[in-house]
C-alpha cells in the first residue's frame, strides 16, 4: 500500500518555485530591491565570465516562433532554462515569452531548484539592461524611451529607475492599448510616464532608448536618422534569426556591446551586418578589460539577446531567497539502495 512507502530523502525533494511563490517573493523583497539585487548578481557573474562553460543556446525554430534551451555551468553549479518566443501568442491570449528552469549541483548532478522563469526572465532581462545602461549610458541620463509596451516593458522601466536614476519614461507601441496599460502601471509605481503616438515622438529628448518589441521579421523600429548623438540604446526585442529592430545603417554609427558574441552574431541586431563588424562583450567593460563609452556624443548600443549566464545568476539569486516553506517536488527517484531502482518500483505495487 502506498502509505507504507519510505519517504524520499530531503536531497531528493527538489525546491520548486511556482509563479505564485515567485510573486510572493517579489512582494516580500520589493520589486525594485529585487531588480537592484539581480543587477548586482548578474554583474558579479559577468565578472567571472571566463570560468563559465559557454555555448550559443540551442534553438528549435518554426515559422511563428522559437523554443530554446539555455545551459551554462561555472564548474560548481549548472543551470538551464527552457524558453519560448512566439510573437503571435498574445492574439490567442497567451504570452509571447514563457520559461522555466533548473539549477543543479555539478558534484552530484542533482537539481537544487526548479523554478518558473517567465517572471524571472522579465526580471533578469530588465536587470541586464540596467547593468548595460549603467556601464554605457551618459551618467546624467534621466529620460527613457520605451518602444514596445508589452510584458517586459514595466520591468525594464523600473530597473532603469532603480539602478540608473531614470525618472521619465516616454512610451510607444503600435497597439495603443499596450501603451495605456504600461502608462497606467508605471504611473502607479510613481514614474512620470508619457504616452506617445509614434516612435519618433517617443524618442524626443530621450537619453536612453529601449526597444522591446515582438515581431518575427526584420522590423525597423528605429531608423538611422531618428537617433541623435549621445544616446544609449538597449535593443532587446531582436533575438532570433530574421527578427531584428534596428535599421542596419544605425549600427554603422553606433559602438556595439553584446553578451556572448557567437550567439549574438546569429540572433542579434548584428546578424544584419558583416561578420567583421566590431563588437565588445559587456563583461569586458565591467572588468575594465575594454572601454565602454569614450565620448558623450557617442551612440552606444547594447544588442541584448539574453544569455545563459543571466539565468544562472537569476536562479542562484532565487536559491538564496528560498524560505523553509518553499514547496518541494518528488521528482528524483530515491530508492533505499541506489542500485535497486527496480525493487523500489516493485515495493510500490
Ligand atoms: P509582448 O508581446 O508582451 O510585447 C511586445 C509589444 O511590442 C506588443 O505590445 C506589440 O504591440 C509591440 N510591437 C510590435 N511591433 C512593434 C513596433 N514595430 N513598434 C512598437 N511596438 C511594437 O512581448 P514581451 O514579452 O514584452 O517581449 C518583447 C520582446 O523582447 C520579444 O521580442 C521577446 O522575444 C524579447 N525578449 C528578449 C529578451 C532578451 O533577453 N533579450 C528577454 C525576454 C524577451
Amino acid at each position: 500500500m502506498m502509505r507504507d512507502l519510505p519517504q524520499p530523502s530531503a536531497q531528493a525533494l527538489v525546491p520548486f518555485v511556482s509563479v505564485a511563490e515567485m510573486m510572493a517573493t517579489l512582494h516580500r523583497i520589493g520589486l525594485e530591491s529585487a531588480l537592484v539585487d539581480l543587477t548586482a548578481r548578474i554583474e558579479a557573474e559577468f565578472r567571472r565570465w571566463p570560468l563559465f562553460d559557454k555555448t550559443p543556446r540551442v534553438a528549435a525554430h518554426s515559422p511563428i516562433g522559437v523554443i530554446e534551451l539555455m545551459p551554462t555551468s561555472d564548474g560548481s553549479r549548472y543551470a538551464f532554462k527552457y524558453v519560448n518566443g512566439h510573437p503571435g501568442n498574445t492574439r490567442a491570449g497567451l504570452q509571447t515569452v514563457t520559461a522555466f528552469g533548473v539549477l543543479a549541483e555539478v558534484a552530484t548532478g542533482y537539481p537544487l531548484l526548479i523554478s518558473e522563469m517567465t517572471l524571472l526572465t522579465a526580471l533578469r532581462t530588465a536587470a541586464t539592461s540596467a547593468l548595460a545602461t549603467r556601464a554605457l549610458a551618459r551618467p546624467d541620463a534621466r529620460v527613457l524611451a520605451l518602444i514596445g509596451n508589452g510584458a517586459q516593458a514595466e520591468f525594464q522601466a523600473l530597473a532603469l529607475r532603480a539602478v540608473c536614476g531614470i525618472d521619465q519614461v516616454r512610451l510607444y507601441d503600435t497597439d495603443p492599448g499596450a501603451t495605456r496599460k504600461c502608462a497606467r502601471n508605471l504611473r502607479a509605481a510613481g514614474l512620470q510616464a508619457i504616452a506617445c503616438d509614434s516612435a519618433e515622438a517617443a524618442i524626443q529628448g530621450a537619453d536612453v532608448i529601449t526597444t522591446c518589441t515582438a515581431d518575427k521579421r526584420n522590423a525597423t523600429v528605429l531608423h538611422d536618422n531618428m537617433v541623435g548623438a549621445g544616446v544609449h540604446i538597449n535593443a532587446i526585442g531582436g533575438d532570433c534569426p530574421g527578427k531584428t529592430e534596428l535599421a542596419p545603417a544605425l549600427l554603422s554609427r553606433a559602438t556595439t556591446f553584446v553578451e556572448y558574441e557567437p550567439q549574438t552574431r546569429v540572433e542579434g541586431e548584428i546578424q544584419q551586418v558583416a561578420p567583421g563588424y566590431p563588437v565588445t562583450e559587456l563583461w569586458q567593460v565591467l572588468t575594465g578589460e575594454a572601454a565602454g563609452r569614450t565620448a558623450s556624443g557617442q551612440i552606444t548600443l547594447f544588442d541584448g539577446v539574453g544569455f545563459a549566464i543571466e539565468d544562472f545568476a537569476a536562479l542562484g539569486w532565487l536559491y538564496d531567497q528560498l524560505d523553509p516553506g518553499t514547496a518541494r517536488l518528488d521528482v528524483i527517484a530515491d530508492p533505499d539502495d541506489p542500485r535497486d531502482l527496480y525493487g523500489m518500483v516493485m515495493r510500490a505495487r
